[in-house]
């Protein structure tokens, strides 16, 4: 029987690279996954899901308006449905995902994150949460310390904000990982020394 899987984790925690692994695995035995993200990112090319390593894969682009069902069910031959960003999809879209799990079949997993970067959940994630059949975190470390990230702290121009609008695309430079501890006390200092490089290539670069 097919599943509904949800992985959610903090910003870098390897999502892309993984979803592109679990294509690039089912690919090699011959069958063919359908590969979607989410239109509204556009940090590299729209309609590309691309990991930190380099590698990136032309994916279809979705946008809220979209019935995933009849999307997917109109495919040929599909052994799983891998969707990127899968934070900003509707509920209506997760529950099309289930019909397409429980009516069609066919595996859909999907990545995104949890949190939006003032600790509430995206309306895919809370629907995820709900519909999914598996749940994983995927883990990723603090940029100040070993603890786990489990929140994004968004910088603007280098600088903590705490209120804004939700969705807001950004890269490395927008968003850090973080355990709650520095979400509430970011180490300012080790901020302002990052933005005056060159730029923002690693969390790793904090430790
Ligand atoms: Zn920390």
């Amino acid at each position: 029987m097919a599943q509904l899987f949800f992985r959610y984790g903090a910003m870098a925690s390897g999502k892309s690279i993984e979803i592109l692994k679990v294509a690039h695995n089912y690919e090699v035995q011959q069958r063919n996954v359908l590969l979607l993200t989410s239109a509204l990112d556009n940090r590299t090319e729209v309609g590309e899901i691309a990991s930190r390593i380099g590698l990136t894969r032309p994916a279809v682009a979705i946008t809220d308006q979209d019935d995933l069902f009849a999307l997917i069910d109109q495919q040929d031959d599909i052994a799983a449905v891998l969707i990127d960003e899968a934070q900003f999809m509707t509920k209506e879209q997760v529950l099309q995902l289930t019909h397409v799990v429980d009516e069609l079949n066919i595996p859909v997993l999907t990545f995104g994150l949890k949190n939006d970067a003032f600790n509430n959940l995206f309306p895919g994630s809370e629907a995820l949460l709900i519909y999914a059949d598996k749940i994983e975190e995927m883990k990723t470390l603090c940029s100040f310390c070993g603890r786990k990230a489990t929140m994004n702290l968004r910088l603007n121009d280098g600088v903590p904000v705490y209120q804004g609008a939700q969705v807001q695309i950004g890269g490395d430079d927008s968003y850090l990982p973080v355990c709650r501890r520095h979400y509430n006390h970011p180490d300012l200092e080790a901020i302002a020394r990052r933005s005056q490089d060159s730029g923002f290539t690693a969390a790793a670069e904090f430790k």
